[in-house]
This record gives C-alpha cells, structure tokens and sequence, in this order.
C-alpha cells in the first residue's frame, strides 16, 4: 500500500526533517494528499478514518475547503496582509477579537493573537509578567505546572513541559517551573483513597509548592483542562475550583492551557468551562481555526488585560509579526460561525455518551487496561496483564512502535500511540463525527488492540 520507493517518498528523505520523528527510520511516510468529512487520503488512494484530527486540530473536518477558501480568496483579494502592531490593525483580527469575546466565558474578553500553541504559551506568560510588573509585583517570576504535561517546546513553553524527554538536551528552563502530579486517577490514585481525597491530596500538593515557593514569588499556574500527555487525565470533581481558589488566595493567575480542549474538543468552546472555572488567561490554537489555517490566541480576561489599558504610556511589550494575520482570522471567524450554524458544539454534546459506551467495549479486551477521556478525547490504556502491570521498555517499543502504527494505517485508521507517560492510545475523532463514524473508530481500534494482546505475547 505505501510505497517507500514512490518519488515523494524519496524526496522527503532526501529534503524534509520530520518533526518529532525517527528520521532515520526506513518505515515508509504517510503521505497524505486529500480529505472529505472526517476521512484522509493518501497518495496511494488509501482512505483512513482520521481518529486523530491531525494532532486535535480538524474539529470540523475535511469538507469545508469550498467555503473557507472562499472567505480566503475574499481576504486575500481585499487585503493579503497587514500587522497588528505599533498602533495599527485590520477589520479581519478586529471582528475576530469580538467574535471571540462572545463565545469565551466570564471576562475573558481580549484576544492576543499568535500562530500556534507554543507562541500562544510562551505569550501567555509574558502577559502575566507584565500584568504583575505593573501591578508592583516583579517578583512573581516562578510557575506552578504539572507533570507530564505538555505545553509546547519553544523555549519558554518547554518550561512548562513536563516531559523529561523533551528538555533534557536543550539546557536548563527559562522560567522557573515547579511540576506538581498530574491528575491520573487510574495509577496516581492510593489504596483507600476515593475521588474526593484524591482531589484534595492534589491540591495540598499545589499548596505546599506554592509555599515551598514562597506565595508572593509564583506567577501563574498552567494546566490543561484534561492532560494529554499520559492519556486523557480528567481532572477529580472539584480539582479545577480548587485551583481556582488558590490561585485568588495567593494572588496567582491560572492559566487554562487549551490548546487541545478548546474549540469544542470537550463539547464547550473551552474545556475548562466543563468544570465550572473561568481561568484568567486561556492559550488556545489548533480548534480555532479548525486549523484551516495556522493560528493561536491567548484570551485574556478583564482584570489581567487592564494594565494595558490605565497607562496610555504602557507598552504590551510581545508581538509576533505574523500574528492575527487576516488570512487566518477571517478563516478563525467563519469557524466559529461554522460552528454555531452546524451545531459542533452540539454534536459533541449529544455523541459524547456514544463515543463513551463504544470506547467501553474495549475494555473487554486483556491488553486495555484503562479507558478515560472526555468529550471527543479519549485514551486507551494498555497493560500486561489482569493486575494492569505496565508495558517494560521492550514491549513498548516492540507493541507501541513497532506493531501499532503500521497496523493501524493498515486497518484505515490514524490514532496516536503514545507513551510519554504510560503506554496509551489517543483518539480524537472529527466533532462532526456522527454514530456511525464513532462506531467505524472503536471498531477499527478494537480488532487492532487485539492483535496488539497477540503480539505481546506472542
Ligand atoms: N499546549 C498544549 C496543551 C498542546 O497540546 C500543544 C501541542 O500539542 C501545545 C501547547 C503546543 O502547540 P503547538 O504545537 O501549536 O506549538
């Protein structure tokens, strides 16, 4: 099916470094050229369900090329380009910038816009220190974040990140960073311990580096509504209020990482809506433009955006030439309408319990362990055995790298093997997904994960 002697297949050898990739591997590429619906296709003429929404970006699929590239084209055609710095700015970033103040909760009223996940992270925190320096408060310079957790990898967003792998060449972090646990209920949970405790456990830990911290120097806190690195961590009921209040007590910001759970990923357009919290400042991406085009922003509420605002002198010292530009924004704004007009949110909303029951099922199977998630965002756990032992090193590389991604091309599926915590597997379907599309993704992945439990112990 996939020819690794094919002339793109040479060429991308011969010319393109793959991010994040064994560029050496001799597995051929999968080379993707066209999609309809929630469906890609690749060179060959393969069709794969896209379970993935290529990195939990396409919420609404393939088959709005048509009308978003018209918006382009009439973009494009009446201005290509223009900044929005130094006092300037254009109708496409300005009618985007409402139309997302509209839809965010609470005051989270200002868009700062960027060109992706990372930029908006690393934007986020330079909010924040600017809001604190005005406020009197320069020495708010630390940051509480979780571990395993992803928040990008430019230098300033690796900070956050709390995946060993991804930092330990690059040199010590720029921004000071303490990672508290993250919040797996299925292995970080003790013997004994209910949600409620486990909850609890989690937030005196936030507390007590906070402290250990000393409370006046933490800047902000950073998490993900439910983390993605380790597989779909749902948050225990309450965890995200009692962020919330020790954030108020100690004069801290909580940032809402929601570069995967927003734009409808959990059936709200911020994940964190889900558990009742309006964060000070969210840094989203992907979704927004249901990555029709590259885009980010950084929503900032009232409170943290008015230092901007009091002194006419202030500078927003940050800015990305590239940012808000019109091509992008125009699209970002008929996303939104998209989705409102063909009720995404909705569909999320009412396909969620579907996805939920079908993902179950699998857990029939002796190799899934564990099967959690949210919305349209969902992990499979793989383990051993009855006991849930771990995969070891060997089998991960042998099951997760070596068998999966090829048997799940192989059965017109993309997912996502993962295991920068515990060996999982990531689905995220299209949220234009219907039942039947649903029931295709647990199906394809149940006869995969069953031949993955031949495989390791074959
Ligand atoms: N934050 C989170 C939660 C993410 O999942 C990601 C990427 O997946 C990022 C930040 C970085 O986004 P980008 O790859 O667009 O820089």
């Amino acid at each position: 099916m996939l020819l690794s002697d094919s002339p793109l297949q040479t060429s991308a050898r011969d010319h393109l470094l793959l991010h994040f990739s064994r560029n050496g591997s001799p597995a051929p590429l999968l080379v993707l050229e066209r999609g309809e619906g929630p469906y890609v296709f690749d060179t060959e003429g393969n069709r794969y369900l896209d379970g993935l929404s290529s990195l939990f970006c396409a919420q609404i699929g393939y088959s709005y090329g048509e009308e978003l590239a018209s918006v382009a084209a009439a973009q494009l055609q009446q201005l290509a380009f223009s900044t929005i710095w130094t006092g300037a700015a254009h109708p496409a970033a300005i009618e985007l910038a409402e139309a997302l103040s509209e839809v965010m909760p609470g005051d989270l009223n200002h868009a700062f816009f960027t060109n992706g996940g990372s930029e908006s992270v690393e934007s986020a925190w330079k909010l924040v220190r600017q809001y604190h320096v005005a406020n009197g408060e320069p020495q708010r310079t630390k940051a509480i974040a979780r571990d395993r957790a992803y928040h990008g990898v430019t230098l300033g967003a690796l900070s956050f990140t709390g995946v060993p792998g991804y930092k330990k060449q690059f040199g010590p972090p720029a921004i000071p960073v303490t990672h508290v646990s993250n919040t797996n209920m299925f292995r970080g949970m003790r013997d004994g311990e209910d949600e409620a405790a486990f909850c609890r456990r989690l937030l005196e830990e936030v507390e007590d580096a906070i402290q250990a911290e000393g409370p006046d120097t933490v800047a902000a806190i950073i998490m993900e509504p439910v983390q993605n690195a380790g597989g779909c961590l749902e948050p225990p009921a309450g965890y995200w209020p009692g962020l919330r209040e020790i954030a108020d007590r100690h004069g801290i910001l909580l940032i809402s990482d929601e570069v995967i759970c927003g734009f409808g990923r959990l059936g709200e357009w911020l994940g964190v809506e889900r558990y009742g919290v309006v964060p000070d400042l969210a840094t989203t991406a992907k979704g927004l433009t249901s990555a029709y085009a590259p885009m980010g922003a950084v929503m900032v509420s009232d409170r943290v955006a008015a230092p901007f605002f009091d002194d006419p002198k202030r500078v927003l010292m940050h800015g990305f030439t590239f940012a808000g530009h019109p091509l992008s924004a125009a699209i970002a704004a008929r996303n939104l309408e998209i989705f409102r007009r063909d009720g995404v949110l909705e569909n999320v909303r009412a396909m969620e319990p579907h996805l939920r029951a079908r993902l179950d099922e699998l857990r029939a199977l002796p190799i899934v362990g564990d099967v959690r998630g949210a919305g349209f965002f969902w992990a499979v756990e793989l383990v051993k055995d009855d006991e849930n032992t771990r995969l070891d090193a060997e089998e991960r590389e042998r099951v997760l790298r070596g068998f999966l991604p090829g048997r799940l091309l192989e059965a017109g599926l993309i997912a996502r093997p993962d295991d920068r915590g515990d060996a999982v597997v990531h689905v995220a379907p299209p949220l234009i997904s219907d039942a039947a599309v649903l029931d295709e993704l647990a199906g394809r992945l149940g006869d995969v994960l069953a031949d993955a439990q031949r495989v390791l112990h074959g």
